[in-house]
């Protein structure tokens, strides 16, 4: 007797490791979460839907996408809502590559890359990152083949910070042929003020490039699951294709929209987590740290072998550490800020 057995692509991709929870939630800095509780009239726009859940979601997200193409000036069917957007990378991969083909990333970057490429049966062309942590943009342009079909872009990149600068992109989107998508992932974007920064949107005239934008991170929605693509109208509707029907609940897309009406009050809370990130990067430069331009809310410690020792030696607060590579810290609370660099000075003096 033969058991079912998964596509053979499946034999060598990891699970998905999230960020390790902590005993006090505050102490959670693993996973580039907000800190802050649910901004009250997003949370009331949301319970109110839970009395309809006996009834499927609007499938079409309508009022959803209404209010997005609204807010990026776009037509409405050059969206694709999903439940976070890695669900969108995933069905938009699946939808466009396959066994035999390629797909160039740079690494370290987001872990869900790798996964989502290797699950259609593509290969992920992994191409370093700079010892800064930016992108090797020519390094990614000259690993494009008649094979790739898609090239990947994080900007700012998780984990380790940086921006891709809009001359670089300029310069990227010039050098991937016309067939290959160019997906820009923005989880971040909201947190980025350098002003060299490149913006996914300005490059939407292009038909293959993509931009990905997420609910998850500045709008601190990361548990009701919404994330969305902004794409030439045939790339949005194939991301639509595969991606399942129903997957956004209307919980969750009355949120999205309350905190899309809700910018104001966002970016009051974004403002506050970008000082915080910035004093906590000047906090480190000051204890000798060599911490990579930190444009996310999150900063990386290059700790290479250390890495592992560092998080354990952090706990309880939970960060993210990467064996070998380096540790990654969400930007929480500023008293939970000061004791992590509390744990880093102490780190760096051996006391
Ligand atoms: C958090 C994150 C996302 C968004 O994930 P969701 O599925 O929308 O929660 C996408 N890309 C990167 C690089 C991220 O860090």
């Amino acid at each position: 007797m033969v058991a079912p057995t998964p596509r053979p692509a499946l034999a060598g991709i990891p699970v998905y490791r999230a960020g390790r929870p902590a005993a006090d939630p505050a102490s959670k800095l693993s996973s580039n979460e907000l800190p802050f509780d649910p901004l009250p009239g997003v949370l009331d726009r949301a319970v109110a839907e839970l009395r309809h859940v006996n009834r499927y979601p609007d499938a079409g997200c309508t009022a959803l996408t209404t209010a997005l193409a609204g807010h990026h000036e776009v037509d409405p069917d050059r969206i694709a809502i999903g439940t976070g957007s890695v669900a969108v990378l995933y069905a938009l991969l699946s939808a466009f590559c396959g066994p035999g083909d390629e797909v160039v990333l740079p690494w370290r970057s987001f872990e869900a890359y790798p996964i989502a490429v290797e699950l259609t049966g593509a290969a992920g062309v992994r191409v370093p990152v700079g010892a800064d942590g930016t992108h090797d943009l020519a390094g990614m342009a000259a690993a494009i083949t008649p094979r790739t079909r898609a090239v990947l872009v994080c900007t700012p990149n998780n984990p380790t910070g940086p921006v891709v600068t809009a001359d670089e992109l300029a310069s990227l989107v010039a050098a991937v042929p016309p067939s290959v998508l160019l997906v820009v992932d923005e989880a971040y974007v909201e947190f980025v003020t350098d002003p060299a920064a490149a913006s996914g949107p300005d490059w939407l005239d292009r038909e293959n490039v993509v931009v990905l934008r997420t609910f998850s991170k500045a709008h601190g929605l990361a548990a009701l699951r919404v994330g969305y693509a902004l794409a030439h109208a045939p790339v949005a509707e194939a991301v639509r294709k595969v991606l399942p029907p129903f997957g956004v609940s209307d919980v969750a897309q009355a949120a999205a929209i309350a905190s899309l009406e809700s910018l104001d009050a966002m970016g009051e809370r974004v403002a506050a987590v970008v000082a915080e990130r910035d004093a906590v990067v000047a906090g480190l430069r000051g204890q000798g740290w060599d911490v990579p331009q930190a444009q996310g809310n999150f900063v990386w410690l290059p700790l290479g072998a250390e890495a592992v020792e560092f998080a354990a030696a952090a706990q309880p607060l939970s960060v993210r550490a990467f064996a070998g590579e380096g540790v990654r810290v969400t930007i929480g609370l500023p008293e939970v800020n000061e004791q992590f660099l509390a744990t880093t000075r102490r780190w760096r003096t051996g006391s």
